[in-house]
């Protein structure tokens, strides 16, 4: 890919940003706020994508189409041309003796730069008679070779050349490449990175924190790319160990305060809400929820809290083992609160308890409540009551569950639902919360927060069993493995975007002949929320009129939760045939008779969205299909990511396509980038690493406990308050 970013151009940023910066933050500095990137370690620890080789000169005479090269020499004509189109051609030579009027019969050594694109500065510092250093693939021009929209800069026959390779940071449109760079290594050289690790904990041959970073931020001409690259050089393997020792010893930590801490034992009781629940669903339980139901009640019934990772693919049915954990809870006399990420979500699982569990509820004098930030006034006052009262056995909503004015009395259980985007930080913020609780509960005399609730999470990121046993030092993992049965798999498809009519008549077709119900997800532009409103309009007008005689609605994040509620309604109640949506459909939504699903403009979504997605169809016995709309042309990771959509729907193959393609380095913008379990280090490949650190963690807790916490602080700091804000 070649940066169409000059380097003359926007190395001008930072200092013409410098006196506005005073007043307010520069558009860069709210960008990189947003990154993440506020203290110097987090700079410190911004890691380039790859890097571009300006230690050498090519002479122009031996470069070669196809070639990426730097080459040196003077301007020997500069002009706009506006045929065919307007742009800008500067003739660039080895040496002006060489040029026009070099000796008949020999080579010119010289090449075209083309501009489609370009401002005064270019015209500036490309002129005539004029020294540039330029940078960028060399093609076969019909004038002979050219580079288009290279990156360029004056030099005179001094200057030096770059004495390590170029770092090229993930970034976003607001933030310019030399801005960042300079900030990076600002923020590098400010940044303490003093050993803070024992050299006994650290595996042989790998250089110290300081050197690895240098070496990573600016390898020297001699690094070998290929390593860099693939991670696999000393210097990389170093930041995995810290950020995999970082993780081991917070949870190691977590886990043994969490083992002081006594829970209430919670047993199922004979011909009570378990068993009788077990007795009305419409359905057999799979072996797999079989297995997990008594590992969770297993745990349950111990004395000490429970944390447990219920991990399974979308559609494994996670909701009713979840139903099951909470009529134990509540069997045993206790509360339980179910949380969901999003009100959608906590509104369809409001639903599927109630229509379970309240006929049954009721019987015992006993209700579900339903909270969410969306209920204000009286409503939720009589909802916080109830749940004050004990009256609530179950608690379901988003996280205004655990809000500080919402006190239970008597919770016992905590489940988490679709938790897929949460790290160590977060969690360890959840476990405050619920431990926060002084009245959540009481022990046997009585004694107000001295028993904790147990904790289960549940999550669709597959991550294969025996790594996530490792990696989660504080968490037992339960692995859903098996789909109820009967599921037909969706079939996924790939069109580009000038094939959406036929689409369209394909969403006809499925609604009208069928009774079948459909989804259209367009994607959440992070830069504008108006451009996504407005696209999401325009479609569905056009569906509207498309499909006259049926109900086609539209929801997106802006809209006001009620009215969100009533669209998903109408579409739950099938009375709704077409339900058009940004991305607030992610998760968990469950509406077995929609049997297709089309994302718009899917080369901008990620793999694992892409899939939490595609997994709201074909959640019944109707064969369903995923129609993938793209615009392209695509760039190679896009392509990867839609090929692996088409050839499979297993999650877990998902997930480890996803690290192959994006490599672990990868950026995908803030609002993906807390998906991410780890930035650095990668389950899979870097298990070795992760064992090391598994064995390290303890020694430094025990031996080094001043070390250990200022090492997870320079880790874990920037992500805990980032996740506050
Ligand atoms: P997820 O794991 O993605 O949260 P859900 O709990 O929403 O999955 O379950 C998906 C669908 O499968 C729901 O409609 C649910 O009622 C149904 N389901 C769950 N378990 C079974 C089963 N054992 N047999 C048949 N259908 C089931
Ligand atoms: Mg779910």
């Amino acid at each position: 890919m070649t940066s169409s970013v000059s380097d003359g151009v926007a190395a001008e940023a930072p200092s013409a940003k410098a006196p506005a910066a005073a007043a307010a933050k520069s558009a860069p500095q709210r960008a990189m706020e947003k990154l993440g990137l506020r203290r110097d370690i987090d700079l410190a620890l911004h890691l380039p994508l790859r890097y571009e080789d300006e230690t050498q000169l090519t002479p122009i005479a031996e470069a070669r189409p196809g070639d990426t090269v730097q080459v040196e020499g003077i301007v020997r004509e500069a002009r706009v041309e506006l045929r065919p189109r307007r742009q800008f051609i500067v003739h660039l030579a080895e040496s002006l003796e060489q040029g026009a009027n070099g000796a008949p019969g020999r080579r010119r050594a010289e090449l075209v730069l083309r501009f489609v694109n370009f401002y005064p500065s270019h015209q500036k510092t490309l002129a005539a008679g004029a020294r540039v250093r330029v940078r960028g693939e060399l093609r076969g021009g019909f004038f002979g070779p050219e580079m288009v929209h290279p990156t360029f800069k004056a030099v005179d026959a001094t200057t030096p050349l770059a004495a390590s390779l170029t770092p090229v940071y993930p970034t976003s449109a607001q933030l310019p490449q030399a801005y960042l760079r300079k900030a990076v290594a600002s923020g590098l050289s400010r940044a303490p990175l003093d050993e803070l690790l024992p050299a006994r904990v650290l595996p042989a041959g790998l250089p110290s924190l300081r050197e690895a970073l240098n070496v990573l931020h600016h390898p020297p001409a001699s690094a070998s790319l290929a390593a860099l690259e693939d991670h696999s050089h000393p210097a990389w393997q170093r930041l995995k160990f810290e950020e995999l020792l970082a993780q081991q010893i917070a949870q190691l930590q977590a886990q043994r305060e969490r083992r002081k801490l006594r829970a209430p034992a919670l047993r199922a009781a004979v011909g009570g809400l378990h068993e009788r629940l077990l007795a009305v669903l419409p359905f057999q339980l799979t072996g797999a929820q079989r297995r997990v139901a008594e590992e969770i009640a297993a745990d349950l019934g111990r004395g000490e809290p429970m944390h447990r990772l219920l991990q399974g693919d979308v559609g494994s049915g996670k909701t009713v083992v979840a139903a099951l954990a909470a009529a134990v809870a509540i069997d045993a006399g206790w509360q339980c609160a179910l949380m969901a990420p999003t009100e959608i979500l906590a509104e369809q699982h409001f639903r599927k308890l109630v229509q379970w569990l309240d006929p049954l509820l009721a019987e015992r004098g006993q209700g579900i409540a339903w909270l969410t930030g969306s209920r204000k006034g009286r409503e939720r006052r009589q909802m916080v009551e109830r749940v004050a009262s004990g009256e609530a056995a179950l608690v379901v909503g988003t996280h205004a569950v655990i809000q500080d004015d919402v006190r239970f009395a008597r919770l016992g259980l905590a489940i988490v639902d679709e938790q897929h985007r949460f790290g160590v930080a977060q969690r360890l913020e959840l476990r405050r919360k619920l431990a926060g609780d002084p009245e959540g509960a009481q022990d046997a005399a009585g004694r107000p927060g001295a028993l904790e609730p147990h904790l289960l999470m549940m999550s669709a990121t597959p991550i294969p069993r025996t790594l996530a046993m490792t990696y989660f030092a504080d968490l037992d993992v339960s692995t859903l493995d098996e789909l109820p049965p009967g599921r037909s798999p969706v079939v996924t498809k790939v069109f580009a975007d000038n094939r959406r009519e036929d689409v369209i008549a394909r969403i006809r077709d499925e609604v009208e002949t069928h009774a079948r119900q459909v989804y259209w997800v367009c994607p959440l532009v992070e830069e504008s929320e108006n451009l996504d409103l407005q696209n999401a309009t325009e479609t569905h007008q056009h569906l509207s009129a498309a499909l006259p005689g049926r109900m086609v609605g539209l929801i997106h994040g802006r809209m006001p939760a009620a009215e969100k509620a009533a669209v998903m309604s109408l579409f739950s109640s099938g009375d709704m045939a077409v339900l058009v949506a940004t991305t607030v459909i992610e998760v968990g939504v469950d509406v077995p008779n929609a049997s297709l699903m089309v994302i718009e403009h899917a080369e901008r979504f990620g793999l694992s969205q892409l899939h939490q997605l595609r997994g709201r169809v074909g959640r019944g016995a109707v064969a369903s299909v995923c129609v993938l709309l793209y615009t392209g042309p695509l760039s190679q990771t896009g392509k990867a990511r839609l090929k692996a959509m088409v050839e499979t729907t297993d999650g877990f193959e998902i997930a480890r396509r996803d690290l192959e393609i994006r490599g672990p380095g990868e950026f995908m913008g803030s609002r993906q980038s807390g998906d991410a379990l780890l930035r650095f280090a990668d389950l899979a490949e870097d298990a070795p690493l992760l064992q090391r650190a598994r064995a390290a963690a303890p020694e430094l807790l025990d031996k080094h406990p001043a070390a250990a916490r200022a090492h997870v602080s320079r880790w874990l700091g920037g992500k805990m308050e980032y996740l506050k804000a």
